[in-house]
């Protein structure tokens, strides 16, 4: 099955009673037993229910792996993956992650005794040097955020395989339409399935996706033991999201280009960070592992004023100043005050987040609606 066919059907039946085209919302904690035991493959909502149970198959589907888990956040996913690790054990990060990665990272598991080393992985074999027996896991984001990094994953998977640790990669900004890492040889795929997958900016949730069963295995009881899920009534708003992530993304793509181009030229831009851009360092690698470059742009203004940011994302009109991205309705962010605020200046400056840095989430409207509000707010 072709991935535009997959986001429909992948994983998918009809239901069995009434032949449903859809999942019903199976809005129930509990399933009626026989005889102790005796059930028809449902006990308990938190281990399994059958509407997450589609969701879960539809992720497996898109991200062309066999395993797919799905959270009560993206943030829930991430936990579950660091509950893999004992105390000791180390991490090598992007160090230019989403603020809230890098939050749990930091404020929650190094404190239960895991090492992180937040390093550039621009050039994939530095991953190599922060390497010891204690490394178990190596965790990408790609496209990073906000600065729009291209991390090269093939490379990277066969530094993780030399050394026989798990590789996980976040593909909230690429979604599998761009970008599929499973193909690329990591070992868990990771969303914020609050973004681009459930795309209506109306259900929070996380997604994992795997082929190892046994590692799916260690997901499933730790998903069950810690018991982070979604409900029926969400699992039901992202599946319906996926059925139209391809024409959406490729919308996306197509504005994005558009608003990267435009913004490329204004005289008051300093850098716009698009790695659709020939002059993107990472380029070649970004049109090697993704279909296209999707509609994530950031941007810097010159003078690199903290108020003139501030005040070209409150005149925008179409784009909603709002935290989140890849909904259908375009957004505006400014990182340094919002998505970032959690990590320190220093920190995020060295990682390119300075003040006048605005992020764009490039929705589906119509293009010249778009360009007209940039370039209204941009005077
Ligand atoms: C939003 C986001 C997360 C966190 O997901 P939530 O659903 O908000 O918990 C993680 N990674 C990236 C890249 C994100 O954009």
């Amino acid at each position: 099955m072709k991935f535009n066919t997959k986001t429909i059907h992948g994983g998918q039946e009809h239901e069995k009673a009434y032949g449903a085209v859809m999942p019903p919302i199976y809005q129930t904690s509990t399933y009626a037993q026989t005889t102790p035991g005796g059930h028809k493959g449902y006990e308990y909502s938190r281990t399994h229910n059958p509407t997450r149970h589609a969701l879960e198959n539809a992720f497996a589907s898109i991200e062309n792996g066999d395993f797919g888990l799905a959270f009560g956040s993206g943030l829930a996913s991430i936990d579950a993956v660091m509950k893999l690790l004992k105390p000791g054990d180390e991490v090598i990060s992007t160090n230019d992650l989403y603020g809230g990665s890098y939050r749990l990272f930091t404020k929650i598991f190094q404190d239960f005794g895991i090492k992180f080393h937040f390093i550039s992985m621009h050039d994939a074999s530095n991953v190599e040097s922060h390497i010891s027996k204690n490394t178990k896991l190596i965790w990408v984001e790609t496209p990073t955020n906000p600065m729009m990094n291209i991390i090269d994953i093939k490379t990277i998977s066969k530094i993780s395989k030399k050394h026989g640790i798990l590789l996980a990669v976040d593909n909230t900004f690429a979604t599998p339409y761009l970008q599929q890492p499973l193909d690329l040889g990591a070992d868990i795929v990771m969303h914020s399935a609050t973004k681009y997958l459930g795309g209506h900016s109306d259900v929070v949730m996380g997604a994992l996706v795997v082929k190892d069963k046994e590692l799916a295995d260690k997901l499933y009881f730790i998903q069950n033991a810690s018991g982070a899920i979604c409900g029926p009534q969400d699992s039901f708003l992202v599946l319906r999201g996926i059925k139209t992530l391809h024409v959406r993304m490729q919308r996306h793509c197509e504005n994005g280009r558009e608003v990267a181009l435009y913004l490329k030229k204004h005289p008051k831009i300093e850098k716009v960070y698009w790695p659709g851009f020939e002059d993107h360092p990472n380029h070649l690698i970004a049109k090697s592992q993704m279909k296209d470059f999707g509609g994530m742009i950031s941007f810097t203004t010159k003078g690199n004023n903290y108020n003139e940011a501030i005040k070209i994302v409150e005149k925008l009109k179409i784009f909603t100043l709002a935290e989140s991205l890849g909904g259908v309705e375009s957004l505006s962010g400014h990182p340094a005050s919002m998505t970032h605020a959690s990590i320190p200046k220093e920190e995020r400056e060295k990682t390119g987040v300075i003040d006048s840095l605005i992020r764009l989430s490039v929705g589906i409207e119509d293009i010249e609606d778009l360009i007209f509000d940039l370039k209204q707010a941009l005077g």
